[in-house]
């Protein structure tokens, strides 16, 4: 059984077919799915999935590429869903200096201001950071005691290390299993299995083979065989470990 910690059903590349794409992840053996909130209403549709199907739990959360609307309506809008059953993280939040869709002086307040409300709430934080390796672990340095993820992991293995040192795990997506990605590889051959989640982060990053199509948990199977294959271990070892980790991360019975 896997987790698939981190993905977007609520998007609109799923409305045609959600509730089969969903099917699917159960038959597939994905033990729980956490939905990402990454806006206002991404996250109330993320809370609405938590409450339609019992294996699936939400994050709660604004995006980077959202912060030029974020106000004091949508912080308090997100500190009352936070509150909510079934909501295990706040994320995903952090800086996006590749796409910069949002003025960069925007991202940090409402960076901080979310690390804050995790802190205060007692919550894990899924962290998102594109080329801003620096200002997200200033930051988050200043932010700690945290418990957090690191959400699709791109940065180098200083950046790794660093995580490491403060407790965070780190999550990888499908990106691990294209051909070029030796680099990411390599950072995930350095990130202890201990320390390890699996996301697919649909509908984006779907694995080798695919590429370019819509991704899918279901698909995890694929993420897992390449980390088991780099790890050097049987694929029942990934499994068992991230689970284990995702549990014990988002607290999951
Ligand atoms: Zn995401």
């Amino acid at each position: 059984m896997f987790i698939d910690t981190h993905c977007h059903l609520d998007f609109p590349q799923f409305n045609q077919d959600r509730s089969q794409v969903i099917e699917r992840a159960r038959a597939e053996g994905i033990e729980y799915v956490i939905n990402i909130g990454s806006s206002v209403k991404g996250s109330i549709d993320s809370l609405g999935l938590s409450k339609e199907y019992d294996f699936i739990y939400a994050s709660v959360g604004i995006h980077p590429h959202e912060a030029d609307n974020f106000d004091e309506k949508s912080e308090n809008s997100i500190r009352q869903l936070a509150k909510k059953e079934k909501v295990v993280a706040i994320g995903e939040i952090g800086l996006d200096y590749f796409k910069n869709y949002s003025k960069l002086e925007n991202q940090k307040p409402l960076f901080i201001s979310m690390l804050k409300l995790a802190k205060e709430l007692d919550k894990p934080v899924v962290i998102h950071s594109r080329q801003a390796q620096n200002d997200t672990l200033k930051i988050i340095k200043e932010s700690m005691p945290l418990k957090g993820v690191v959400h699709c992991f791109s940065g180098d293995v200083d950046f790794l290390k660093a995580f490491l040192d403060l407790g965070f795990f780190v999550s990888f997506t499908c990106n691990i299993t294209y051909k070029n990605a030796n680099n990411l590889r390599a950072i995930v051959k350095e990130t202890p299995l201990e320390k390890l989640l699996l996301e697919t982060d649909a509908p984006y990053l779907a694995p080798e083979g695919l590429r370019g199509a819509r991704n899918e948990p279901a698909f995890i199977k694929l993420l897992a065989e390449e980390v088991a294959k780099i790890k050097e271990v049987s694929m029942e070892e990934v499994a068992r470990a991230t689970t284990a980790n995702a549990k014990l991360f988002f607290n999951l019975k």
